[in-house]
């Protein structure tokens, strides 16, 4: 069934460490070969072997309106008739800056970058340059890219693999990087006050994507502002995963929670790379050549990119009702999931917020990393296989979030459903 892909795979290893770009395409923790993927059209995922998989992944995000999106793939058949790179400012970067200014509550000015990583290393450089201060606080399982100071209790490909200090981040770095649980204020506030005065930023995926999917605790957010607020801390949002996904203004609509700062990546580029990072004029200002905290990128603002997320983002901006019906297929999904799974032996908790989902075979509320930790990993490991010999692709990893497109539509439920009535009479 897999066989192309494991000739695929033993030879990529020869040449790519690993066998993969991204850490989490291995299969590490779930076990078995990793499928390589050949095409994609709508809700599907075509492998090396001929297998039909319906996606939950969907590139990790980008892919909101499901794969081959054909006013993307359009625009930038288009763009590319007129060369797609000049290291020179184009009118479509500010048409790109000023429709997200309009989406998105609170960003005065934006930059463009090349990846989320790119976003929120930034995004903390201008943080610490804005208030002179090096300390930040993070939140355990939290993902914010793979820049030294964020592979601290990092979730995502860190927690799938289990590392628990990435060899080459120094000491120096590391101690800069101070992390509380998630959704809990008390420890925020216990960081701050043994820090007083040192701290330039906190930063939060402000619904947890990188542990499974977590949900920020009632006024959880709120507290985090108001902290920010008193002690004069610039509140960075990651919206890299929930940006353009949850509300087309991201969590800071759907939870009406302002960030100072905020980093996106993802859905922004329609599925090419791109990242961005944006907030109050006044810290913004301190970028150059506007201010001194240097950050720049030969490719960042890249015109094909721009096309992408630029045709994207109009379409999600111009349709509210994409999010309504993402809301109602995701909802219908968790809740035919939780009713096929009433018949296990063993129990099963399904977190959700919008189209991003996660499933946890524990009993306990997942509501941080260590909660995220204690589930039964081996079990989630087992369906992930069942599903996938019946043509479904999840995360492959218990620590990673699903994301639902509006190519999912009733029959890929009802598949899912179907295969998942199987799996909890098979255990
Ligand atoms: N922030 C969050 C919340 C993410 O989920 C990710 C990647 O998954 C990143 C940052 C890093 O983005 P990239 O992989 O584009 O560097």
């Amino acid at each position: 069934m897999y066989e192309n892909s494991r000739k695929q795979f033993e030879r990529a290893k020869l040449s790519i460490p690993g066998g993969v770009n991204s850490p989490v395409r291995a299969f590490k923790s779930v076990g078995g070969t990793p499928i390589f993927i050949k095409s994609a059209e709508g809700a599907y995922l075509f492998d090396e072997d001929g297998n039909k998989y319906i996606d939950y992944i969907n590139s990790w995000g980008p892919m909101i309106m499901g794969h081959a999106y054909q006013p993307v793939t359009d625009a930038v058949h288009e763009q590319m008739k007129g060369s797609f790179s000049f290291g020179t400012p184009t009118s479509l970067e500010t048409e790109m800056a000023e429709l997200i200014k309009e989406m998105v509550p609170n960003i005065d000015l934006i930059r463009m970058v090349n990846s989320g990583t790119e976003a929120c290393m930034s995004a903390l450089r201008v943080a610490r340059g804005y208030t002179g201060n090096n300390k930040f606080i993070k939140f355990d399982g939290c993902y914010h890219g793979h820049a030294d100071a964020f592979l601290v209790n990092a979730g995502s490909g860190v927690a799938t693999l289990e590392i628990q200090h990435v060899p080459g981040v120094t000491s120096a770095v590391a101690q800069d990087t101070l992390t509380a649980a998630y959704n809990n204020i008390e420890e925020v506030q216990e960081l701050i006050a043994a820090n007083k005065n040192e701290i330039a930023a906190i930063i939060i995926e402000p619904v947890g994507g990188n542990m499974g999917c977590i949900p920020p605790a009632p006024g959880f957010l709120q507290e985090l502002r108001k902290v920010c607020d008193s002690e004069n801390i610039v509140l960075i949002f990651d919206e890299v995963m929930t940006g353009f996904r949850l509300a087309a203004g991201g969590a800071q609509e759907l939870y009406g929670v302002q960030a100072d700062l905020v980093t996106f990546g993802k859905i922004i580029g329609g599925g090419l790379p791109v990242g961005a990072y944006g907030g109050r004029r006044e810290i913004m200002e301190c970028v150059a050549p506007a201010g001194k905290v240097y950050q720049a990128g030969t490719l960042s603002g890249n015109p094909l990119a721009m096309r992408a997320g630029y045709t994207l983002l109009n379409i999600l901006n111009d349709g509210p009702d994409i999010y309504k019906e993402l809301e109602r297929t995701a909802s219908s999904l968790q809740s035919r999931l939780q009713q096929a799974f009433s018949s296990a032996k063993f129990p099963v908790t399904i977190n959700r917020v919008g189209s991003m989902m996660s499933i946890h075979f524990t009993n306990n509320q997942v509501n941080d990393y260590e909660s995220a930790k204690s589930t039964d990993t081996e079990m989630f490991n087992k369906y992930f296989h069942h599903c996938l010999q019946n043509g479904i692709y999840l995360p492959p990893s218990a620590f990673e979030s699903w994301f639902i497109s509006t190519a999912i539509t009733q029959k890929e439920i009802d598949k899912t459903v179907e295969v998942t009535k199987a799996f909890a009479n098979l255990c």
